[in-house]
């Protein structure tokens, strides 16, 4: 393979060496996943620490040698936590669909910038197309409409501005904020949604916590007592939040009852669905974000349960119109609405100016699959949770937290006569134990202040028995640890 030490423009732009260069890199990156979907021998975090990668990479950036791509790649290869292993069960971010890998490198070519169409006239239609598409699953109606955006977060904080552009009642975009403004999710929620409130300026009082049942979920009940109570403090309630599902259990927070409650409070219902609003396109779960038509936004993770690289979010409205009010004065809102809305120009609607093409890997699988995927995988994901939260019940020494409604599962290994601290450090201890082994990647949350392992399954093709593997492994360690 030709390597060179120049960097003269003509080189970096020779097209025979991107050729070569690319042809090698999909072949390693298919040995790769071949290797990573068996499974065998590979651990699924690589056990190095941050000084070790750091001196190496500082040591191969400062070496002499000619210049190799394919050393290169092998290494962040060979270092890198491996989501397509059937052994990850980690955190909530998707193994990538490799049709879905590929029209994303395609963004990385082209990078077209899409904040006006004429930056990105393919890429900005598409964003379009795949938010009718999702929206239709959604159950909204013709009149609703979105944007696409870099990840839950930035789509959680774009949503509550356009809630208080929407809501407050003072002209915030030209005076600042004048009032106290909070709003409500409950205590289970992903942090994104507090920081969105302190980001406004909003503060401790900003965000009211609602406490959760025996299941996680948000107790509606208590809403009406604390809007009150936020009304006599002289805080005006913009928005409330529900999860869909929440990050630490998968909880799904009762979507009609927290409507019914915005709609007689004429507060803005926005729905964190981030990472199981995709349980809309399976038939089998859709029934658990029922009411979810009914939030005047939401937001949607395709690089969670969609099988898509990050960061590509969509943030749904259920008016169109509201969605070109987030980064606009009140009266020139009047003036853009009396003019022409350019749905086409999106970086008038997105907090970014330029972004990627990151509907195309979405558009991609749609094309390819069909919409039915996306409920197939969701159906996929959610039954391995099942699975293996009765594997655990099934098991004396291990206690569930609670039913998974998700692909969520937390979990932990007791042991009579240990206190709780005790029970506390003994999980993580295993966590550390197990995830040092390489043999899973699992991670750990805190639950009512205690310690619990937590498992999220993102891979369709884990089996049975990997899940298997893992309660004997939990066990064996836990009870290694406590002899
Ligand atoms: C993952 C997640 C987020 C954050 O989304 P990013 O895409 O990581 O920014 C927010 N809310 C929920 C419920 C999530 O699961």
């Amino acid at each position: 393979m030709q390597t060179t030490s120049t960097s003269s423009i003509e080189t970096i732009y020779n097209v025979d060496q991107f050729r070569t260069q690319g042809h090698e890199l999909i072949d390693m990156l298919s040995d790769y996943l071949s290797k990573m979907l068996k499974g065998d021998e590979v651990p699924v975090l690589p056990n190095l620490s941050p000084d070790t990668l750091y001196l190496h990479w500082n040591q191969k950036l400062k070496e002499q040698q000619i210049f190799h791509f394919p050393s290169l790649i092998q290494d962040v290869l060979d270092q890198s936590l491996h989501l397509h292993h059937p052994r990850n069960a980690g955190h909530q971010v998707s193994s990538p669909a490799p049709l879905s890998v590929l029209a994303s490198l395609v963004s990385d070519l082209l990078n077209n910038g899409m904040a006006v169409y004429e930056t990105g006239p393919a890429s900005s239609v598409m964003d379009r197309i795949v938010i009718e598409e999702v929206n239709k699953v959604i159950g909204y109606g013709p009149e609703s409409d979105g944007i696409i955006t870099s990840g839950g977060t930035l789509s959680n904080l774009t949503a509550l501005l356009a809630a208080r552009a929407i809501q407050a009642p003072d002209e915030v975009w030209t005076l600042g904020t004048q009032k106290k403004y909070a709003l409500m999710v409950s205590e289970e929620a992903h942090y994104c949604v507090d920081r969105a409130a302190r980001v406004m300026g909003w503060g401790d009082e900003g965000i009211i916590k609602i406490p959760t049942d025996d299941q996680f979920r948000m107790q509606v009940a208590q809403l009406p007592r604390l809007l009150s109570e936020a009304r006599d403090k002289g805080i005006e309630v913009l928005a409330v939040v529900g999860s869909a599902c929440t990050t630490s259990t998968g909880t799904y927070d009762p979507l009609n009852a927290i409507a019914d409650f915005c709609e007689k409070e004429n507060i803005w219902f926005h729905v964190d669905g981030a990472h199981g609003g995709a349980a809309a396109f399976s038939p089998t779960h859709t029934s658990k974000v029922k009411g979810i038509h009914r939030a005047d936004s939401i937001t949607l993770d395709f690089h969670k349960m969609m099988m898509v690289p990050a960061l590509t979010t969509g943030l749904l409205f259920k008016n169109s119109h509201d969605s070109y009010r987030t980064f606009s004065q009140k009266a020139q809102y009047l003036w853009a609405e009396a003019e022409e809305r350019e749905w086409y120009n999106m970086a008038k609607r997105t907090f970014e100016c330029t972004k990627r093409m990151v509907s195309l890997p979405v558009y991609t699988m749609m094309k390819a699959y069909g919409m039915e995927i996306f409920g197939e995988y969701v159906d996929t994901c959610y039954a391995l949770a099942q699975t293996f939260a009765a594997m655990i019940q099934a098991e004396p020494q291990l206690e569930l937290a609670v039913e998974p409604q998700a692909n969520i599962v937390c979990f932990r290994f007791v042991s009579a006569g240990l206190s709780p601290d005790q029970l506390d450090a003994l999980n993580r201890e295993i966590r550390v134990q197990i995830v040092e082994s390489g043999t899973f990647y699992i991670v750990q949350t805190q639950l009512r202040g205690r310690h619990y392992l937590r498992t999220t399954f993102m891979q369709a093709y884990t089996q049975e028995e990997d899940l298997q593997q893992l309660i004997a492994l939990v066990c064996e360690t836990g009870k290694k640890l406590t002899t």
